[in-house]
């Protein structure tokens, strides 16, 4: 993509009303737009790094046998009402349609898959099974402070597993958790996640949630200095011990829950009648699961990992929105605009037109800041604020190689164009 098509500009003006860092730099640097408090659109380059954060979910759901769903938003009011949430989910939107008929807004999605499941499931024969979906979630936040952190309106993945027995869940609780490990792993954030015990389970004493360590964190965690489980502060009772491993000595850490995992139990197949025969013929309740991840959130807690004065650093090429951000630098002031056609090109100057076609022909996705009348210092500057992995630059002084900086490094190398693509590849 040419920068200078890109309908989105940077600016140079911190958001005065951002207090997380990630909201600050991703904002200015045009990957999200603030429509109101926790409301937040995502432009091209927000969108792109959305989708690759999906990508990553998507194969590793699919890898422990989820299967893709897109359910309603709208959830009628009378299936809310079967499990009492349509009056105790707090940060329900509630609406009425033009036939006065209510309806929530999508938060969570337990009220349709639980009576779709009823549908599809009568037999032991017919579990397990494991159903998930990436769509827009709405919740009336009270507190929308931490930029993309907590939203009013965002993206989840929510897993729904269904099983015959105990057993069935607690083997399969266990593979998503790895699943989800595998995710955090891929978004380079595994370090500094804990897998923290917190209250919420059904049928056992705790949920799980994947805490990464953030300064714009909301929770604070209690870190076992031996075994590293962290505890939610919310549920400590009394004096700290490690629910694991009875050790007492800690660390106190603030963080970001990123994803969680709960064993539901019956406690919404019983609501629906979600029954199932079992093997000797007698009707048994479903045993749940539920499995979520909210998409801005891990962006946003990616960026308050990898970052530096200067901007965004991705920390990989998997997760950004371009693998390479290709710089020209006009070759002789006041006439910025033949280069790469006819130019003052010197023989064997490479001109990045060529470059650029060169990687769009390797499949590279790379980010050409093609633009005129740009300085030098500002486009290293943009280059900066959007983080791209690796910058390539292009001017009179590279002759017939191309400058490589890594984002994350200071130093840069001369490398021949020949050799661009298998460099920009490892
Ligand atoms: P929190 O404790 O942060 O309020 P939660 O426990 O309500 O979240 P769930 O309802 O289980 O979270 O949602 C699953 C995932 O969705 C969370 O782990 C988080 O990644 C994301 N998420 C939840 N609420 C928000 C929000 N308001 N804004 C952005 N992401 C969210
Ligand atoms: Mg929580």
């Amino acid at each position: 993509m040419k920068l200078s098509e890109l309908f989105t500009k940077t600016s140079k003006q911190m958001p005065s009303d951002e207090q997380s860092v990630s909201a600050q730099l991703l904002e200015r640097a045009g990957y999200i737009n603030k429509e109101a408090a926790g409301v937040y659109s995502l432009l091209p380059l927000g969108l792109r790094v959305i989708n690759n954060i999906t990508n990553i979910i998507r194969q590793e759901m699919d890898a422990v046998g989820g299967q893709e769903i897109l359910m309603s938003g709208l959830i009628p009011k009378s299936n809310l009402e079967q499990t009492g949430r349509w009056e105790s989910f707090e940060a329900l939107y509630r609406l009425k349609g033009a036939d006065d008929k209510e309806y929530g807004l999508g938060a969570t999605h337990e009220e349709i898959i639980s009576p779709l499941v009823k549908k599809y499931v009568q037999s032991y024969r017919d579990l397990p099974v494991a159903i998930y979906q990436i769509q827009d979630k709405f919740r009336n936040e009270i507190r929308a402070k931490s930029g993309v952190l907590r939203t009013r309106e965002f993206l989840m993945k929510d897993l729904y597993s269904f099983h015959a027995d105990q057993e069935g869940l607690d083997k399969y609780y266990e593979q998503v958790k790895e699943a989800y490990w595998k995710i955090f792993e891929r978004c380079v954030i595994k370090d500094k996640t804990y897998l923290t015990l917190a209250s919420g389970g059904t049928f056992s004493k705790y949920s799980h949630e994947f805490q990464t360590e953030t300064e714009a964190g909301e929770d604070e965690i209690y870190v076992c200095k031996s075994c590293r489980i962290g505890l939610n502060k919310e549920i400590l009772e009394g004096e700290y011990e490690c629910p694991e491993c009875k050790n007492r000595e800690h660390e106190v850490k603030k963080t970001i829950e990123v994803g969680n995992i709960f064993k539901l139990g019956t406690k919404y197949s019983k609501p629906f009648e979600l029954n199932f025969v079992d093997q000797s013929g007698k009707p048994q309740p479903v045993i749940m699961g539920c499995y979520g991840i909210g998409l801005q959130r891990l962006m946003g807690a990616i960026v308050e990992v990898y970052h530096d004065e200067k901007g965004i650093v991705w920390p990989n090429n998997e997760i950004a929105p371009f693998v390479a951000h290709l710089i020209e630098l006009k070759v002789e002031s006041g006439r910025p605009a033949e280069l790469g056609m006819e130019g003052p090109k010197g023989k064997g100057q490479n001109t990045a037109d060529e470059i650029y076609n060169q990687l769009l022909e390797a499949g590279i996705e790379v980010l050409y800041d093609d633009r005129e009348d740009i300085s030098a210092g500002e486009k290293f500057a943009d280059a900066d604020l959007l983080g791209i992995p690796c910058r390539l630059v292009i001017s009179e002084k590279t002759g017939d190689k191309v400058e490589i900086k890594n984002r994350s490094k200071d130093q840069t190398e001369l490398v021949p164009k020949e050799e661009l693509i298998s460099k920009l590849r490892t």
